[in-house]
């Protein structure tokens, strides 16, 4: 990396965020994570939505959300009811706006496993007040990621088994098949609001059976052709007691 000339800037700018790629001793650079809301009947169903009449909908996290594989996952402060959301994570190498579905995929470099953490309680009140989700959702350790695995290697999965066990107990058992919105379709929606760009991540939405997460808590994640992510939930985070 090149070094930052301390001239151009009063203080270091933040480190870029980067993800392992599966045989390459390269990293991917990571520019934004979007996340996709309810893109699973069975876990609209289970928040208390009725998945058929609801259109796409997005949310962020900041760059620093990212863990990657063997970094160290602390439980965050000022929740007391975390939850797991494993989802399969799409990974741009290109960018642009206005896409549509025959060309969305191009962009893809690879896919990724992710679990996308929720501060289940701020969320509960922030969507109880109308209030924005950031810190239910984009709190710094909420974005876990494998490796990214690229498309040469794997293609583009659309089916497959997506699961989350916790201490052995299985928790999500999904299958990407039952994604609302595929993947051309969500680029093709985030591209109409954002110019995507290299680097981005997209969160693509969780199946049923999501639950709390505590202290200590061993959370295994697969994606059937994608990969496996683990991890444990330290206590070092500043919990709230
Ligand atoms: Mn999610």
């Amino acid at each position: 990396m090149t070094e930052v000339d301390l001239n151009e800037y009063i203080f270091h700018p933040a480190p870029v965020v980067s993800l392992p790629v599966r045989g390459l001793a390269e990293r991917f650079p990571v520019h934004r994570i979007f996340c996709v809301g309810r893109n699973y009947a069975d876990h609209a169903r289970e928040m208390g939505h009725d998945p058929d009449r609801e259109p796409p909908f997005f949310f962020t996290k900041p760059p620093e959300a990212v863990v990657p594989p063997g970094a160290a996952l602390p439980y965050p402060s000022a929740t007391r009811d975390l939850h797991h959301e494993v989802e399969l994570v799409v990974a741009l190498a290109g960018g642009g706006r206005n896409l549509t579905t025959d060309s969305a995929l191009d962009l893809v470099y690879g896919y990724a496993v992710g679990v996308d953490l929720t501060r289940r309680d701020l969320q509960a009140e922030a969507k109880k007040l109308g209030r924005p989700w950031d810190s239910a959702k984009a709190f710094a350790g909420s974005a876990p990621c494998s490796e990214i695995v690229p498309v040469e290697r794997i293609g583009h999965p659309t089916k497959g088994r997506i699961a989350l066990s916790v201490g052995g107990q299985l928790r999500q058992d999904g299958d990407l098949a039952q994604m609302i919105w595929k993947t051309p379709e969500i680029l093709t929606e985030l591209s109409k609001l954002w110019t995507l760009a290299p680097g981005d991540l997209i969160f693509t939405g969780t199946p049923a059976g999501v639950g709390p997460l505590q202290v200590g808590a061993q959370i295994a994640c697969e994606i059937e052709s994608v990969g496996r992510l683990d991890a444990t939930l330290l206590g070092s985070g500043g919990a709230s007691d």
